[in-house]
């Protein structure tokens, strides 16, 4: 055996046995052994389970405990760590349940020399190596080390437990190489052979990464990529969010595949067709998910092959739309195609425009002027809102200072910015908003910005400190959408709220239903108390505008005034509407 350090663990409640143990240990003659010594049962457990030793000795006696007990919890815990008990006296039965719990060894302290225990040591970790081969052998794939089929199928079994029980979400991808049999025919097996080995490589690295640069979704740890046999893998995604999450999964072990490789001096050029089943949709059991995945597999090879494919049809189409728009959406920003409209709101009293509402438009490449009801869920789910939503307030504020431009002629107006959920849960995003009013010299109180009711009430906590710090900064806030939020009257108070806007879906039927101008009526009566100002959006009908100044509504925005209008539109609307004062 070679001169390496060996680490040894002994759990003993009496010094002396320690002791002894070092000073027979420390007479081997051409190893080095490493003792550490632990004597209080409650911290041995971890100590045992760390994977930091290569052997463990117990002592039988530990206080009120015994050793067996502790052996009997170590393998319970899942240590594969070899251990042997030692004791005061020779005893068969303790020797008999030593060894059935799973220890090493078992040796009697009674005439115990230098020589026995290290025979033991040297046994027990021989043994343990030779099991682990034997496990290795039994769980993993010869030519490539990924585990194959049967540790598969245990990480699969654990992974569908898990996502039934936290009623999650996992997917299984089988990729088959294609062409494999023609590469394998004309280079020679040992090509094929090379071949297997780097695409597994490539396989555990993408998902390695894959693992450290997963968003919320797709968990690290558990994901395992398997070699079934043949030129079949399989890579297990636990705990995805989407099904974009596993969409995004194969497309990328494609394109990883893409680059040639070098294999024994040829450059091979290989491609995979991928079929994708995902718990519980294609199958609750893993046989069928399997045999889901494998059916895929196959309609992705009759599709022409180097491509994914869903088990159920309906999911392919949804993946790819969103996969592609999530690309698009990415670029959106460098490439310029956001753009702001902007929708008027006008005082009802004195029938004077006071603000415009900055509202997203993406400029698609191929699909047209996009509204935000099209993206900005996606955008939310990728994170993309946060570089987006700074993007809307500096050029809702840099624009609103070019309409404020001495000479300009126009009366100041203030523009009102939507704030998603997404950003209130950053940190930094006071900050953001005091830089962006900073950077375009804009004063605050030209700036007011919109977050919906039930965004507020589900952070209401962090909500009431940020709004705090945005209302000493001097911007306006606007409750948007309410009433479609359940926030209560007291509720309400919390809020340092300036302005509240009565959802669209109150004000379309407020003419006939005599509820909901009821509902309205109450509204505004209550946002009075609270001094709050309210808007009522969505206004088409003259009808509605009159019923609405009857219930002294403060507010309004709506086709009745305007659309929302490009940006060099609104010059001119100011211009109808009386804003123009020189
Ligand atoms: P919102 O904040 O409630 O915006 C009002 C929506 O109602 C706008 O739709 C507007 O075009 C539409 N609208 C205005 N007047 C009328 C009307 O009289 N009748 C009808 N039927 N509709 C009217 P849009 O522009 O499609 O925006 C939809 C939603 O997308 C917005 O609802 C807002 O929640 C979100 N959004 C828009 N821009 C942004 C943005 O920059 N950031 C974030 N986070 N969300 C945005
Ligand atoms: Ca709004
Ligand atoms: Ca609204």
């Amino acid at each position: 055996m070679n001169k390496e350090r060996i680490k040894i663990l002994l759990i003993d409640d009496d010094e002396d046995d320690y002791v002894l143990t070092r000073d027979l240990l420390s007479e081997v003659k051409g190893r080095d052994y490493n003792l550490e010594w632990i004597a209080n049962y409650d911290d041995a457990l971890r100590a045992v389970c760390s994977d930091n030793y290569d052997v463990c000795l117990f002592d039988y006696r530990l206080g009120a405990r015994t050793g067996l007990e502790l052996l009997h919890e170590t393998v319970a815990a899942g240590s594969k760590v070899p251990i042997i008990l030692l004791t005061g006296q020779g005893d068969h039965d303790v020797d008999m349940e030593a060894m059935k719990a799973g220890a090493a060894d078992y040796l009697n302290k009674k005439g115990i020399n230098t020589q026995m225990l290290e025979r033991s040591i040297r046994y027990a970790i021989k043994h343990k190596e030779a099991e682990k081969r034997i496990l290795h052998m039994a769980y993993y794939d010869d030519l490539t080390g990924l585990p194959n089929r049967a540790l598969f199928h245990d990480r699969l079994q654990q992974s569908l437990a898990h996502s039934e029980r936290y009623k999650g979400n996992s997917a299984i991808l089988f990729l088959d190489l294609d062409n494999f049999k023609r590469i394998n025919d004309t280079l020679n097996h040992s090509v094929g052979d090379l071949l297997l080995k780097a695409v597994a490589e490539r396989l555990s690295k993408y998902i390695r990464i894959a693992d450290t640069v997963a968003r919320q979704g797709v968990k690290a740890s558990s994901n395992t990529v398997a070699r079934l046999g043949g030129d079949e893998f399989t890579v297990l995604l636990t705990e995805i969010n989407s099904l974009q999450d596993a969409a995004k999964v194969a497309q990328r072990i494609l394109n990883s595949l893409s680059v040639p490789f070098r294999l024994d001096g040829h450059e091979v050029f290989v491609s995979g067709s991928i079929g994708i089943a995902v718990y519980p949709f294609d199958g609750e059991d893993m046989d069928s998910l399997l045999r889901n995945a494998d059916t895929a597999m196959y309609h992705a090879k009759n599709q022409g092959k180097n491509n994914f494919q869903f088990y159920k049809q309906s999911m392919n189409a949804t993946a790819f739309e969103r996969l592609t728009m999530e690309n698009d959406l990415r670029k959106a920003v460098e490439r310029n195609e956001l753009i702001l409209y902007y929708q008027p709101k006008m005082d009802i009293r004195t029938g004077k425009i006071i603000a415009v509402e900055a509202l997203l438009r993406w400029n698609h490449p191929d699909k047209g002027l996009l509204a935000p009801a099209e993206f900005i869920s996606l955008a939310e789910e990728t994170g993309l809102i946060i570089p987006i939503g700074e993007w809307v307030l500096k050029t809702a504020c840099n624009q609103n200072k070019v309409w404020q431009r001495p000479g300009s002629g126009f009366t100041r107006i203030a523009v009102s910015v939507n704030l998603s959920g997404q950003q209130f849960k950053q940190e930094g995003v006071v900050k953001v908003i005091e830089k962006v009013l900073h950077d375009s010299l804009l004063g605050p109180e030209y700036l007011e910005l919109e977050i919906t009711e039930s965004v507020i009430m589900k952070n209401a906590e962090i909500i009431i400190t940020m709004f705090h710090n945005l209302k000493n900064m001097g911007v306006q806030l606007s409750m948007d959408d309410f009433g479609t939020g359940y926030s209560s009257f007291s509720y309400l108070k919390r809020f340092p709220l300036d302005i509240i806007k009565i959802d669209r879906s109150f004000i379309k039927d407020i003419s006939e239903k005599n509820e909901d101008a009821a509902i309205v009526k109450a509204i505004i009566a209550m946002a009075h108390t609270l001094k709050l100002r309210v808007v009522a959006e969505g206004v088409e009908t003259e009808q509605q505008l009159e019923l609405l100044r009857k219930l002294g509504c403060d507010e309004m925005q709506g086709y009745l005034l305007s659309t929302p209008l490009p940006a060099d539109e609104i010059p001119e609307f100011l211009v109808k509407h009386g804003k123009k004062t020189v």
